[in-house]
């Protein structure tokens, strides 16, 4: 198979990070038979320092001419860096914000996975920890509180700030039926997640998603209100497979699911939208602090890569080669510096790269 793929090493750690990613699917491609073409393109710090903006057209023509685009990430050290004197909608983030909006990426993946070895990062208690977790957050990225009209007035001496949830069925039954073809690819249960006995967008959320869910009779639905869930993902998280819900919601519940991962270089996302096309980045930032010192933990970036070719090209078997490659690399005892543990050997970023790779026989 043909594979184009766009890479936006992007700033900071970014480019030691997707170089590792690169490696590990130059080894996936070697093995399996197919042929990766790859094209870098800039975003955010490095595309303002060569070309004045954080995002250019011809980067989103790259994008959109490519298959699936692999980003490192993007930014830099908001205090010292002089991309944050310029004005908002000129900075590293304005060209993150742009390119997913001319892409259309509507979905949002996340998945947080308890590896064994990595249990003692995670902050729940041990007999919660110890039956591991694998969940997937799909969250709703271009509609909702965060999209309707807002504004702030003042009637009779009394401020008052309005925001208006949104959502059509239409963009309800888009990122509905994503959630349930990725459950189709896992464990095949969803859970979908509204505050159905409060709000009407959430009441139509729920309609809309069982609708759907008659499609795909070999997938387990079942709802949940948002606090309930919001409890569940530290008192039984082994129970989620893949958690489906709106913007606002999916956005405070993903960054909870991945805390209880404690991992934060672990953490892979993808950004989809209505074809197989999808960007594929690591949850963290460009890590600044680290940049340069081949101290970053490029695995997050390697899933995001596995994502890449399970979900963009129903390569199944390969990310899955890529997956149990990090799952053996852990249980050797090798760590980079952010999940070291005691007894474990430290390695920099570009030997974790050399070891996945390896790995992949
Ligand atoms: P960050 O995720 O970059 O770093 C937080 C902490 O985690 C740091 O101590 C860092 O060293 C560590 N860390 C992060 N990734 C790591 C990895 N792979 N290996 C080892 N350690 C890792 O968050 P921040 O410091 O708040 O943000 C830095 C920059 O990244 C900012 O400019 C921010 O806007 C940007 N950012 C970009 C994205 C993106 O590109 N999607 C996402 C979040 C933040």
């Amino acid at each position: 198979m043909k594979l184009n793929i766009v890479c936006i090493p992007g700033d900071g750690i970014g480019p030691e990070i997707v170089a590792e990613a690169k490696k590990v699917l130059n080894k996936v491609a070697n093995l399996y038979g197919h042929e990766i073409n790859y094209r870098d393109v800039l975003l955010g710090g490095a595309s303002i320092d060569v070309h004045g903006v954080p995002l250019t057209d011809e980067t989103i023509q790259a994008a959109k001419e490519a298959d699936a685009v692999l980003m490192g990430s993007i930014g830099g050290d908001a205090a010292t860096s002089p991309w944050y004197q310029l004005p908002p909608n000129l900075r590293p983030e304005a060209g993150l914000l742009g390119i997913r909006k001319a892409l259309n990426l509507f979905a949002n993946l996340r998945p947080a996975v308890l590896y064994e070895e990595l249990s003692d990062a995670c902050p729940l208690r041990k007999d919660i920890s110890e039956a591991g977790f694998d969940m997937l957050i799909m969250r709703e990225l271009t509609g909702g509180l965060y999209f309707g009209e807002r504004y702030t007035t003042e009637e009779n001496g009394i401020r008052k700030a309005v925001d208006t949830l949104v959502y059509n069925e239409n963009e309800i039954r888009r990122i509905a039926k994503k959630g349930f073809d990725i459950a189709l690819k896992r464990r095949r249960k969803v859970t979908s997640v509204d505050k159905a006995n409060v709000l009407d967008s959430s009441r139509l959320w729920r309609k809309v998603v069982e609708e759907v869910a008659l499609d795909y009779p070999e997938v387990t639905l079942e709802h949940m209100l948002v606090d309930n869930c919001a409890m569940q993902l530290v008192k039984d998280p082994a129970q989620f497979d893949v958690i489906l819900t709106e913007n606002m919601f999916g956005d405070i519940l993903s960054d909870e699911a991945s805390m209880v991962t404690g991992s934060i270089g672990m953490l892979a996302s993808a950004s989809l939208n209505d074809t197989k096309f999808g960007l594929y980045e690591p949850s963290h930032g460009s890590a600044p602090d680290i940049a340069g010192k081949d101290a970053a933990n490029p695995i997050a970036t390697i899933l995001s890569a596995a994502m890449m070719l399970k979900y963009s090209f129903d390569l199944d078997q390969e990310a899955a080669a890529i997956e149990s490659a990090v799952k053996k690399v852990l249980e050797k005892g090798y760590r980079t510096g952010d999940i070291m543990s005691k007894g474990c050997r430290r390695v920099g970023c570009k030997e974790m790269g050399d070891l996945l790779a390896d790995e992949i026989k």
